[in-house]
């Protein structure tokens, strides 16, 4: 492939860098890269405001402007958080399953105990 700039030849090391390293312009397919990396980061951003309001920036997953960079933590970091809040209602639905019937069997029995005292 050659530098759409200049011309010079790159090799598929010099494809890997953003810039030529004849001209030091930006290659073309890094550019293209960081620009569609700008629109996934504001359609991800639009679509975690959507479903999760309020949550931190900080939450929301963005990808790197660089090309064949790796994902950025942040998804971790939603994973994590999105996980904890799941353990917390878990926690909450099996308080409200084993308290309810343990109440509501101490109440019964209760009842049962004064109903069978009265006939005696
Ligand atoms: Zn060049």
């Amino acid at each position: 492939m050659n530098c759409a700039h200049c011309g010079g030849t790159l090799t598929l090391e010099d494809m890997t860098k953003p810039n030529c390293p004849f001209c030091h312009n930006v290659l073309k397919h890094h550019a293209q890269a960081a620009e569609h990396a700008v629109l996934v980061n504001k359609i991800m951003a639009d679509r975690f405001n959507a479903q999760y309001p309020g949550i931190p920036p900080g939450q929301i997953p963005q990808i790197g402007h660089q090309f064949g960079a790796p994902m950025n933590a942040s998804f971790d970091q939603f994973a994590a958080h999105q996980t904890s809040q799941a353990l917390k209602r878990a926690g909450m639905i099996t308080v409200i399953a084993v308290v309810i019937p343990i109440v509501l069997a101490l109440v019964i029995g209760g009842v049962a105990v004064v109903l069978m005292l009265f006939r005696m």
